[in-house]
């Protein structure tokens, strides 16, 4: 079962304006699409993987976390009770002394959001950089999608190079010669290559996803694939080489190598979620190099997270 069932409730409009829930725009970012780059993460995934680092960016909805290294326990409940989360309080967000309760999401007006990620243009023109979306899965939805392409569309009017983080696993309600024209590049994950194994961990069908890429590249768009390497689910030689081989059929010349990081465990536990993957050794070197040589070997060029 995956993590969520709302994403047909994902995305919306006030007065006619698209609105997207995001949980945070990050600025300088140097990993997601090249150069200098702002990322606005939008909130809500259908999917499940178990190597997710931001699992504040799985529900559909703001929701409120707790940090318990911040809670100073001032007006911990009476009767010992805690929320999902684990907090002792019923207090608010907005109440809360020490920010140990946070809510994450904001819905917002997507000309709101593009002028705010078109303040660091300069950033951009100067680095090569631009504007990511990313997620949780920013293509969600058909009204999430629509959002999305309203935004991509402003910041490009706005001179922005564009960028969209996606699995691409699923179906495309937005006509395609406006995605494609609106996104200079799909960082496109390439994860469990075996389709049953990819559909019961992660819920991820890779043929929804190639079908997609396949359609994107004959519109003349650029994809890069994206290709994390976890230890148990993808760190094999023989998922490796048949995620390369496939983006190499489809028409895709580089892939970015993400070795598996344990950045998104402390986030788990404030969200109420488990997390599957505590204690799990980070790569070696040596498996690195590995994962950057098997996918040049099948004719992609391969770089380390993009760089
Ligand atoms: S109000 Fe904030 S600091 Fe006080 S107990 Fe609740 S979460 Fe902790
Ligand atoms: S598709 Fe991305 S956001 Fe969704 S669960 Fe997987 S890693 Fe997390």
């Amino acid at each position: 079962m995956c993590c969520s069932a709302g994403a047909a409730a994902a995305g919306g409009a006030t007065g006619g304006v698209p609105r997207l829930c995001v949980t945070n725009v990050q600025r300088f970012s140097l990993h997601d699409g090249g150069g200098i780059r702002s990322v606005a993460f939008t909130k809500g995934c259908p999917f499940c993987c178990p190597w997710c680092c931001n699992p504040e960016n799985l529900s559909f909805e703001p929701e409120v976390c707790w940090h318990e290294r911040l809670c100073l326990g001032c007006s911990v409940r009476a009767d010992g009770r805690r929320d999902a989360n684990g907090a002792p309080c019923d207090t608010s967000p907005e109440r809360c002394p020490a920010a140990a309760k946070e809510l994450l999401g904001q819905w917002r007006a997507v000309d709101e959001l593009a002028a705010e990620l078109l303040r660091d243009l300069p950033f951009y023109e100067e680095s090569g950089g631009g504007v990511t979306v990313s997620g949780g899965e920013c293509l969600a939805g058909a009204t999430r999608q629509r959002a999305v392409l309203a935004l991509l569309e402003l910041c490009h009017a706005g001179g922005a190079s564009t960028a969209l983080e996606t699995t691409l696993a699923v179906p495309l309600a937005v006509p395609l010669d406006r995605l494609v024209g609106a996104c200079d590049a799909f960082l496109v994950d390439f994860k469990i290559a075996d389709r049953a194994r990819s559909l019961a961990v992660t819920g991820i069908d890779p043929l929804v996803r190639d079908a997609n890429v396949a359609r994107v590249v004959a519109a003349g768009g650029r994809v890069v694939a994206r290709m994390p390497v976890i230890p148990g689910f993808t760190d094999g030689d023989a998922c490796i080489r048949a995620n390369a081989r496939r983006a190499r059929e489809l028409g895709i010349r580089r892939a970015d190598v993400l070795p598996f990081h344990q950045l998104g465990e402390s986030k788990y536990a404030s969200v109420g979620r488990a997390y599957g993957m505590g204690g799990v050794a980070q790569l070696s070197e040596e498996d690195v190099e590995r994962a950057l040589e098997l996918v040049r070997a099948e004719g992609l060029l391969a770089t380390l997270r993009g760089e």
